[in-house]
């Protein structure tokens, strides 16, 4: 049981989150059904492709299991600043990537890449609810949010502190196995009232660099299908790319580097039809 002082303390965090989430226009919700289909490396590239657009973004990596985007984005071992903000506790720069982007993740604060987070449910709740009261974003046009995998605790936690409005971006990959998770996700937007802005089929296909021909490794098109299906709009592909796996691995942005390829004009066209739906709506 919490006592009253507990309770008072908890209320007047909550209104900070609320001061601090308050000066972000738009917030973006990137999520998965299961891991490894590629919504790290969606959410950084979506962020980079907003920046790239001339909006003032925040990219928050609130995945404690294996926060990824400080090596997406090259920014691994940054060391995080912190300043004075008046009388309250000081606060977390976020570290800049690019013009327009910065970043804050769990993985800035973790001594090492390789150790591994023991968190139980209250304690993922109240680090993330940290990083929104006490990190400096600023005025932002949009935060993306890096939510780990599945239906969980983070998410939940997420979408409850962000509040309304905030959206939904939702990862697959085409096969039958994702989107069976996927579809488990978008009743959990439904359920916690954060509506879905669309869903991105990951890893659609392959467009092989020697013969030029096109394998659908994990077939294509599932995505689409399942979007028709549960009555949520479609936003696009992104083909299977080694472009991709090399820039996250040099901790290179993808975007920027390979703007003609196919991969980059698909998060082109991912981004505008998101700028369009969420700003046309707030
Ligand atoms: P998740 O966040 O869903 O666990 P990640 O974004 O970490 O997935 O991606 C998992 C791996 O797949 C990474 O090595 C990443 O570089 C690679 N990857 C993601 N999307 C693509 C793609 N479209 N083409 C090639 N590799 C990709």
């Amino acid at each position: 049981m919490l006592t009253d002082a507990q309770k008072q303390q908890m209320a007047a965090e909550d209104q900070q989150v609320r001061q601090r989430v308050g000066r972000i226009k738009h917030r973006v919700l990137v999520l998965s059904g299961k891991g490894g289909v590629g919504k790290s490396t969606v959410a950084a590239n979506l962020a980079v492709s907003l920046a790239l657009k001339g909006r003032k973004v925040g990219l928050l990596d609130v995945d404690v299991h294996g926060p990824s985007i400080p090596h997406l984005l090259g920014l691994t071992g940054f060391p995080v600043q912190t300043s004075g903000s008046g009388d309250g506790p000081p606060l977390l720069e976020a570290v800049p990537a690019m013009e327009n982007l910065r970043v804050m993740s769990i993985g800035f604060l973790l001594e090492s890449r390789d150790t591994a987070v023991i968190w139980r449910g209250p304690m993922k709740y109240n680090m993330i609810k940290q990083f929104l009261k006490d990190v400096r974003w600023g005025d932002l046009d949009y935060l993306v949010v890096d939510s780990p995998p599945g239906t969980g605790d983070e998410p939940l936690a997420v979408a409850q502190l962000l509040g309304p409005p905030s959206h939904a971006v939702v990862v697959t990959t085409p096969q039958e196995l994702a989107l069976t998770d996927v579809r488990k996700c978008v009743t959990f937007c439904r359920q916690v009232q954060v509506p879905i802005v669309g869903v991105v089929e990951n890893m659609s296909g392959f467009v092989c660099p020697h013969c030029g021909k096109e394998s659908p490794i994990f077939k294509t098109g599932g995505g689409r299908a399942m979007a028709d299906q549960m009555g949520i709009p479609f936003l696009g592909s992104v083909p299977l790319d080694p472009g991709l796996v090399d820039a996250g691995d040099k901790g290179t942005p993808y975007v920027p580097r390979f703007a003609e390829s196919d991969a980059a004009r698909a998060f082109a066209a991912i981004v505008e039809k998101i700028m369009a739906s969420i700003e046309s709506t707030t």
